[in-house]
């Protein structure tokens, strides 16, 4: 459908210049040219009508959209039922992490219904992203925001009160709009999707006050259409105020499984973490990752000493100018550079699906926060990984930040207050996650109240193996050590003083008359510096804000000076190759996940080659194309014709009749028409 109007829209305009040339330039009759063409142009936009109403006329069942529009073979856990529901005309709440495919949930029935969807999404970027993806896969789709000129606007809404679109994207603040509103009262609207619904609460992570005035706009449309929400946050509030502010009524509530078993969980505490990144994009050149920080000057920094180290990265934060934030998330989206280090304001609505690593350099604010931009990666369900380095200077940073953070000038004094003190709680369990040696996926999913089993082999602390010191002897003398120079000094100083160092600067300190000088003389500088860590981890100890890092008592440590608390050491003492090797039931077993061999991956990146000229023919994103994931299955299956094709996951009727036989054609020459070996047999 959508190819054949694509084909038309094309030599509609090539069948212009070629009637303009033949008929102009050679019989030189302009006022009979002039009336051919208006005839010519009335004639193409009935063709093009036709073709629509052809789409709009010929239902699907909810397997067929599944199978030929998005060329999936199953659905994924929970998208059928809430598919179901919003079928039998049920409103829905779904709960479902990022890249869990929530999309989907609200396209099918979009395809199924007889009338239009619209959905309400809060960015631009994202809007046209969904908007690009549908048009490729063949649907009639389209967004109205503030990127339109009024023009464009109002003839996206002539189109649309013609039955173009099945699917329209908007920005919320379009629905308070008399245009909009008049032309939804008019039109055969069949579902409201509520996208990144979280954004109608305050506490979610992005209030957005449109959101709120979405309820009035569906109340004003003559015919109640089913309502769908979808968000990745699960908290209580949030979930409360989806329900209450959008009025669904008795709706199905789906919260699928949080885990995404996918992806891998690391926390690393290196001595430097530029050095850590460093060896890291190095070790994975050619894949695609994002490194976080937590401020501009950081990503400036880091940008600029990668850069130095030979490496083509990218950076992304709001002091940028529009046009060069656009150009580097481009270069990053079309995977010309495959290294982007930025802040947060990079990726909402970013769903590029071969994101192979989300490093973040410095801790976020909260869980809700980490685990959004973790899971940008591994989007096409490969094997993915997410580390955070943590230091200490992190929680102080990020107290900063919060205190610094401008209020919401809406709220009122009390409500401010209990914002601020859920920001701490946040950020403690944040600074807990970093700490804790039990599974970070284990915490992550107790955290946002998933109690489902998991198994986990994939977190640095599953994979590693600890022994146990108690310290607790060393801890008090180092806190006598902070509580007597009474945070002069940093941690270089601090374990001079308490091996009783030499140094002249350390006499000059002590002069004698520091208790704590030569306290622990038993252990090196190393150890004790080793102590202090782990102390600064525990938060213990604290570390100034500034680049001086004087120590400072923490609130635990009067409990241990007193000898309430015991203080243990968990030394790593390697990684477990055997916890590796072992797999778990529930991770890694899922059907179609294979791990290519060199030959696998020689035709892989022959495909990729292939996409990206196609990606830029078309001006899209290569994973819009065809997502990784759906290369590797062709890598797997070799495909030698259509019906082959066809049952790559990924691939559907559009797309087959758009690209299939140019990718069968690069297949086929690679493999000289042989199932060659091309995966790993596990
Ligand atoms: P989110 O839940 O974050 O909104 P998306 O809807 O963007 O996730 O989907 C994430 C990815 O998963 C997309 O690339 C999408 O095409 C893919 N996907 C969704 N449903 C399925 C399915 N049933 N089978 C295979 N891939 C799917
Ligand atoms: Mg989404």
């Amino acid at each position: 459908m959508g190819s054949r109007t694509a084909r038309y829209e094309k030599s509609f305009v090539g069948g212009v210049r070629t009637f303009c040339s033949h008929n102009i330039y050679r019989n030189g009759f302009l006022k009979l040219n002039y009336i051919s063409i208006i005839f010519y142009l009335k004639y193409k936009q009935k063709l093009l009508m036709e073709d629509v109403h052809f789409a709009q006329k010929r239902f699907m069942n909810k397997f067929e959209a599944l199978k030929s529009i998005f060329g999936y073979d199953s659905f994924r856990e929970g998208q059928e039922k809430i598919i179901d529901d919003i079928l039998s005309g049920r409103d829905v709440l779904g709960i479902m992490p990022t890249g869990a495919g929530k999309s989907l949930c609200y396209q099918v029935p979009a395809l199924v219904f007889k009338g239009i969807t619209i959905v309400v999404s809060p960015l631009i970027s994202l809007m046209k992203d969904q908007v690009r993806g549908l048009n490729e896969a063949g649907v009639h789709a389209a967004f109205i925001n503030s990127s339109l000129t009024e023009g464009q606007i109002n003839k996206a809404l002539l189109l649309a009160s013609k039955g173009q679109y099945k699917i329209i994207y908007v920005a919320p603040e379009r629905l308070d709009t008399y245009s909009f509103i008049n032309f939804a009262k008019a039109a055969d609207i069949s579902q409201v999707t509520v996208d990144e619904a979280h954004c109608i609460s305050q506490w979610g992570q992005d209030f957005r006050p449109g959101y709120l005035r979405i309820e009035k706009f569906i109340s004003l449309l003559p015919k109640r259409p089913v309502v769908s929400a979808f968000t990745a946050t699960a908290t209580k509030k949030v979930r409360d105020d989806i329900l209450n502010s959008l009025k669904l009524k008795d709706p199905a509530i789906m919260v699928t499984g949080f885990d995404r078993d996918n992806l891998y969980f690391g926390v690393e505490t290196p001595a430097r973490k530029t050095d850590f990144v460093f060896d890291y994009v190095k070790k994975h050149a050619g894949q695609s990752g994002i490194i976080y920080c937590a401020t501009r000057k950081n990503v400036d920094q880091l940008y600029l000493f990668l850069l130095k180290q030979g490496i083509d990265v990218l950076r992304y934060h709001a002091g940028l100018s529009g046009e060069e934030r656009k150009q580097n998330q481009e270069e990053f989206i079309y995977d010309n550079k495959s290294v982007i280090v930025a802040t947060n304001a990079f990726g909402m609505g970013i769903d590029k699906s071969n994101v192979r690593y989300v490093i973040h350099y410095n801790m976020p604010q909260s869980l809700e926060n980490y685990y959004q931009e973790a899971g940008r990666a591994g989007r096409d369900m490969e094997e993915a990984e997410c580390i955070l380095l943590y230091s200490g200077q992190d929680v102080m940073i990020n107290k900063f930040l919060l205190e610094s953070k401008e209020e919401n000038t809406d709220l009122e004094p009390a409500e401010i207050l209990s914002l601020r003190i859920k920001d701490e709680e946040k950020l403690k369990a944040m600074t807990n996650y970093c700490t804790t040696h039990d599974c970070l996926r284990r915490y992550i999913l107790d955290y946002f109240g998933d109690d489902s089993d998991c198994s986990c082999d994939k977190c640095s602390n599953c994979r590693a193996e600890f022994e146990q010191e108690d310290i607790t002897t060393y801890a008090q003398a180092v806190i006598s050590c902070v509580l007597e120079i009474n945070g002069r000094y940093g941690a270089a100083v601090v374990a001079g003083i308490l091996s009783g160092s030499g140094a002249s600067k350390i006499k000059n300190i002590a002069l004698g008359t520091l208790q704590s000088y030569g306290s622990l003389s038993n252990l090196s500088e190393g150890a004790i510096r080793e102590i202090i860590a782990e102390l600064i981890l525990q938060q213990i100890l604290t570390t100034s804000p500034d680049r001086y890092s004087l120590l400072r008592t923490g609130e635990m440590a009067d409990a241990v000076l007193i000898g309430e608390k015991t203080v243990i050491l968990k030394r790593k003492i390697k990684k477990s190759e055997e916890s590796k090797r072992i797999r778990p039931s529930g991770i890694n077993k899922k059907k179609g996940n294979v791990i290519l061999n060199s030959k696998g991956d020689e035709l892989f990146e022959k495909l990729r080659f292939l996409r990206k000229i196609i990606a830029a023919d078309e001006k899209v994103p290569p994973y819009i194309v065809f997502s990784d994931k759906t290369l590797v299955d062709m890598c797997a299956r070799l495909p030698f014709d259509k019906e082959q094709m066809l049952r790559v996951s990924g691939v559907g009727d559009n797309k087959y009749d758009r690209y299939g036989e140019r990718f069968i054609e690069v297949i086929r020459e690679y493999t000289k028409g042989e199932k060659i070996q091309t995966v790993i047999e596990e």
